[in-house]
């Protein structure tokens, strides 16, 4: 059996682990089950990620890792991409990219000038700027720098069909746990796709790229996994994407009224959407086994 688990509200809250959680992958792992740590968080590389759970007591070497941002750059490689990338993302996006020695450009600040700030510094792009013709790929992320002018760039490549138009993946808020909001990449890429009227292809939960990949280079079969998360929209709705079962646990963003309203809804694909296990932790699971 594989294990694929998540991070924030499964394995931890607010980089502490949750009580009996390294535990009980701990003794998962000792029974010689795989597991593997997924994430939509595409601002922290593989090592990054690995080094977290580590110090959180959880086992974990890269190859256990799996992150948008590697998980987009292996994407373009496996297709041979040999055009060039407009990213809008950070600089763990850009390291994986390098990584894999795909080409790409946009990272870090591009603003219009505070002097030139009206309409007009915006509206003169149509004229003064070309797009970059080598550029064959957008891929958008995690980017602290986002501005109208990375919008204006981003949605033009986007609106053209034979570029491909990736996101790392669109959860709408980051993980908090007082009153202030953040957006997370989410709305980002709602940024680029609206104006570029066109969907993105998602990299990330609930998309299946995530899995197509742990089934090629790790062998992993569907009726042998299960996917554990705390997210209804994005652990569980990958789950049934690619058709491998699914636990709930209960630490996180759902709770059993959401199953509840999912199992009840008017919209059929929503309906699909339920988990077939579910535990109030994964600490819990530690102790039957
Ligand atoms: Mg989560």
């Amino acid at each position: 059996m594989t294990s694929i688990t998540l991070g924030t509200g499964v394995l931890w809250h607010g980089g502490k682990a949750i009580p009996g959680c390294p535990e009980a992958l701990q003794k998962l792992k000792e029974l010689g089950k795989k597991i593997f740590y997924v994430t939509n968080n595409s601002s922290k590389t593989r090592a990054q990620v690995a080094d977290k759970c580590r110090n959180m007591g959880f086992p974990a070497d890269l190859e256990n890792v799996v992150c948008t941002a590697h998980i987009s750059a292996l994407y373009l490689k496996n297709m041979n991409f040999t055009g060039k990338v407009y990213m809008v993302g950070n600089s763990s996006m850009a390291a994986a990219l390098d990584e894999l020695g795909i080409r790409y450009e946009g990272i870090g600040p591009d603003v219009v000038a505070a002097s030139e700030a009206s309409f007009d510094s915006v509206a003169k792009y149509q004229t003064e700027w070309k797009p970059n013709p080598e550029v064959r790929c957008v891929l958008v992320g995690f980017d602290p720098h986002i501005s109208y002018v990375k919008m204006i760039k981003a949605a033009t490549y986007a609106s053209n069909k034979n570029n491909l138009f990736l996101a790392t993946n669109e959860d709408p808020f980051l993980p908090t746990q007082d009153s202030v909001v953040i957006p997370g990449t989410g709305s980002i890429v709602a940024t680029v796709k609206i104006p570029a009227r066109r969907e993105p292809h998602i990299m990330g939960k609930p998309g299946t790229a995530m899995f197509d990949m742990l089934h090629e280079v790790h062998g992993l079969q569907a009726e042998k996994t299960i996917m554990v998360g705390d997210s209804l929209k994005t652990d569980i709705a990958m789950g049934v994407n690619c058709g491998i079962k699914s636990m709930l646990v209960l630490t996180g963003v759902d709770d059993l009224r959401r199953v509840e309203e999912n199992q009840n809804s008017d919209d059929p694909h929503c309906r699909q959407v339920v988990p077939d296990y579910y535990i109030d932790s994964f600490a819990t699971l530690g102790e039957y086994i």
